[in-house]
Parts: structure tokens; sequence; C-alpha cells
């Protein structure tokens, strides 16, 4: 079927009082950011929806591209004729017969009359048009209270809309409308969803990913950069520092304590990644910890770890079992790279029994025993490189003096 229009529906961002209009701008720009590639269509709102003309291009390939969209809660491919009833019956019947539903199906036409210029009221217009549609399409049945499609049919005054399709969005919140965090990026499956979760709900991410070159391969770098070229896809552009941990560690392995190791350098990941957040205005740190999961993800370590930052520490998948985090990185196109075999930083220090309790006081007091840790972190911050992600393109290099020279 060719379609005219898309009716985009926002979902609790409508509800939103004062910020309601700020957040209408966050979606539209995020919209004709994506309409860029498709030159046909263009954009408009009209009582509190938003609808994009195709003027020719592929609703098929847009309505992809704006699931893709934050605060879109669904999408309706709608068919426009004009406002003369018989235009209307023809329309509704062809609009039905595309759809080419099976023998049986239940069938309701649910007409508005937004035009009050229009000779016949809503109930009216509903009988007018389903009567001769059943009679063409002999093999539907009616259901008005419950029925499996439903036609809805718009009469305004030059066009009337025709849809019946309700496409679910991403839903949440338009990007960006809630501030800026730092997401702690590794290769795994979890942080990316949590990267998503999060953007979802309007963070704008800007994505901190730790890596212990030349012990940690490119290859595991590679991957990184491709997990957050994901996550672009999301917003259009993502930032992504990667920070030299290298010497932090080392210097960490020094206290001997094999079993804190963990806990020791999650504290460093997180105190760097707060001194980021300081340098590019982010509010909040995100992680992808999950209760319980692994030995650092238990609500003591949590605990221990937890107070190394005094930002928000948000963790949007504490709660989630892992075959729930799968099926999520499955939709959202991270789980085929997150699964590709790579070394983290941290797995090269990985010691045989990470604890499960770590003490806080003892956890300070080797901290405090090393002097040049405070000087190693500020190094690591400094060391910081950032490349700039789009959807589709290669990386881009802004700051940062980096070890490698030629990372592609
Ligand atoms: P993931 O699948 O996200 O790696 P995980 O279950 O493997 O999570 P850990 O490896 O213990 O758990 O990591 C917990 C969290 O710490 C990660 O979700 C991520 O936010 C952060 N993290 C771990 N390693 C790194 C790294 N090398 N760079 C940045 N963040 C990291
Ligand atoms: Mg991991």
């Amino acid at each position: 079927m060719t379609y005219d229009l898309l009716l985009l529906r926002f979902g609790e961002m409508a509800i939103k009082g004062k910020n309601r209009r700020r957040f209408e701008k966050a979606a539209m720009n995020h919209i004709e950011a994506l309409l860029e590639l498709y030159p046909g269509a263009s954009l408009r709102q009209e009582f509190g929806r938003f609808y994009i003309s195709l003027g020719g291009e592929s609703a098929e390939s847009l309505i992809k591209e704006l699931k893709k969209v934050f605060g879109i809660a669904s999408i309706s491919p709608v068919v426009v004729t004009g406002s003369e009833l018989d235009k209307i019956i023809e329309t509704a019947k062809d609009f039905v017969t595309r759809l080419n539903l099976p023998e049986g199906t239940t069938f309701k036409v649910n007409a508005r009359r937004v035009w009050k210029g229009f000779p016949h009221p809503s109930n009216e217009i509903n009988k007018l048009v389903s009567g001769p549609l059943l009679r063409e399409i002999g093999t539907l049945k009616v259901d008005v209270h419950e029925p499996e499609v439903e036609l809805r049919v718009e009469v305004r005054e030059d066009q009337t809309y025709l849809f019946s399709e309700i496409i679910p969005g991403a839903g949440g919140y338009p990007l960006g409308t809630n501030g800026k965090a730092m997401l702690l990026l590794s290769g795994g499956i979890d942080s990316p969803v949590a990267g998503w979760s999060a953007m979802r709900r309007g963070l704008e991410i800007e994505c901190v990913h730790f890596h212990s070159y030349p012990f940690t391969s490119k290859q595991a770098e590679e991957k990184v950069i491709q997990l957050a070229h994901v996550l672009s896809t999301y917003s259009g552009q993502i930032k992504l520092h990667l920070v030299p941990f290298t010497e932090v560690q080392t210097l960490l392995a020094k206290s001997k304590q094999e079993g804190l190791m963990i806990t020791l350098m999650r504290r460093a990941m997180l105190r760097i990644a707060t001194g980021l957040a300081e340098q590019n205005g982010a509010l909040a740190l995100v992680t992808g910890d999950s209760l319980g999961q692994v030995a650092s993800q238990t609500l003591p370590s949590m605990n221990v770890i937890g107070r190394a930052t005094e930002l928000p520490l948000l963790r949007p998948l504490i709660m989630m079992d892992k075959s729930e985090i799968i099926e999520l990185s499955r939709e959202i196109g991270t789980y085929d790279l997150s699964i590709l075999p790579y070394e983290d930083c941290c797995t090269l220090f990985v010691p045989k029994s990470p604890s499960t309790n770590p003490n806080l006081r003892i956890v300070e007091k080797i901290e405090s025993s090393s002097p040049d840790l405070d000087r190693e972190i500020k190094a690591a911050i400094s060391g910081t490189k950032t490349l700039v992600l789009h959807p589709g393109e290669q990386p881009v290099q802004t700051g940062g003096t980096g070890i490698q020279e030629d990372w592609f």
C-alpha cells in the first residue's frame, strides 16, 4: 500500500505540562535530522500531533528509523483522501482490501468528524462506511467491542485520514531532555543495554571505556567503538572517551590485595569517570551492573564501590534478569557484537576469588597508602582520547593525547 503520511504519537511527554514544548522541540530536532536522508518527506505539527508527509519516500524504511527515536510512543501509516463521502468509502474499501485480512477477521470502522461542516456525525459515518465495505469484502466479521482490526477515519475540512496500524515506537523521552550522563561502556552485554535504557529516559550519553593497551588488543578497542556506533544510531551522534587504564591497574596491583583488586579498579574507574563528567558537564554515571550477577555486583560490593563517587550512580539493569537483558540487547542490535570474544582490561588482573564482601575501611586504607594513585588517576583523565561517532561514518578524534597513533 502506498501511504501518504505518518502519524506520530507521543506518550508520557505529552502530559509533562510546562516541559511539553521543550520536549516537542527536542523530538522535532531529532526527527528533522533523520529526514535529511529522506528529502521528499517533511515534518509538521498540528493540534499536538506530529505528521510526516512522505512525499513519495518509503513508509517502511522511514518507520524503521523512527522506531529508534525516543519519545515516539507509536506510529500509524495514513492514507489521505478527499472529504467527500463517496471518496471516503472508495478509499476505505481499497485500504482494507490491501490489508489482505484472513477470513473471519473481526473488524470495525471508527470514524471521527473533526470538521463539523461534514454532513454526517461520527456514528453515522461508521455505518455509511462499514456497510459498503463489508459488502465488498464478505469475509470480515463485525465486532464493535474488541475488533482485531479497526479502521480509523478522521474527517477534516480539506482531507480525510484513514489508518489502522498502530506500530509501537521506542517510547521514553526525547533525546537529551533529562540532562547528560557518562556511560561506563565495556565490551560486554550489559553496559550497552544500560546506555540505551538511559538514553530512552531522555539522558544524553557520553561513553567512557577503560583499556589496558598494549595488554588489551586493538580488536577489543574496535569492538567498543562499534558498540558505541550502534548506540549512536539512537542519538545521531555519540562521544566515546578512551581511557588509558594500565598505569592505574599496575599501581593498584602493587598493593598485593588480590581479592580486592576488582573493588579497587572499579572505584578508580568511577573516580576517573567522575573527572570526565565534570569536564563534560555530565551529572551522573551509568553502569551495566545487575544485582548479584558477579562478585563486584553484590550489595556489599556495590556499597563500597559506589562510595568512590559523589555523582548519582545510575544502574538501569539493576533488577533485571540476564535473560531479559539479553533479549533487550538483541532488540537494540548490540548482542552480536557483545558476544564476540575480547579481553577486558579487568580480566588481566582478575583474581581467582574476588571478594563479594569488601571492607570499606580496608579499601580506603589501601588507597590512601598509595600516594601515587591520585596522580595516576589525573594522568589517566588527561591521557583520555575522545572520538565522536556518527552512524555509518568513520570516527573523528576531537581531543586527548591518547597512546596510539594509528587507531584505524
Ligand atoms: P558488561 O556486560 O557491561 O561488561 P558485566 O556483567 O560483564 O557487564 P562487569 O564486567 O563486572 O560486569 O562490569 C560492571 C560494569 O562496570 C559494566 O557494566 C560497565 O558499566 C563497567 N565496566 C566494566 N569494565 C569496563 C571497562 N573496561 N570500561 C568501561 N566500563 C567498564
Ligand atoms: Mg564486563
